[in-house]
């Protein structure tokens, strides 16, 4: 997964040193903050992507329950219903991973004098 984002980040930079970068992860890719950080430093070295900071926007998935016919939302992957606690729920959604933004930081392509 953060070989794919590190790519999708290396070509929206067309050589330009990126700083950071807001990734919007979908509760069931089940990334935690440093686990994510540590993928994405390996996937991105050597890359320009390897001195971005990296901010998550993690996004929920739907709990439909089949018990009470409740729907809520949940950052649970493993999530029960929250109005009756049952287990007999359909989860949808959270699966997106989407490359919101890139901080390309002060630094612009074609600075004179600066060939990278
Ligand atoms: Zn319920």
């Amino acid at each position: 997964m953060c070989e794919g984002l590190v790519e999708l980040i290396g070509q929206r930079a067309a050589g330009r040193r990126i700083t950071g970068a807001r990734v919007r992860v979908g509760t069931r890719h089940a990334v935690v903050g440093e686990a994510f950080e540590q993928a994405f430093a390996i996937a991105a070295a050597g890359t320009p992507a390897q001195d971005a900071a990296v901010e998550l926007v993690v996004t929920p998935l739907t709990v439909a329950c089949h018990s009470c016919g409740g729907r809520n939302e949940s950052l649970d992957v493993l999530a029960v219903c929250a109005r009756c606690g049952s287990a007999d729920v359909d989860v949808s959604g959270g699966d997106e991973l989407v490359l919101e933004s890139i901080d390309f930081g002060q630094e612009r392509a074609d600075v004179p004098g600066h060939p990278r």
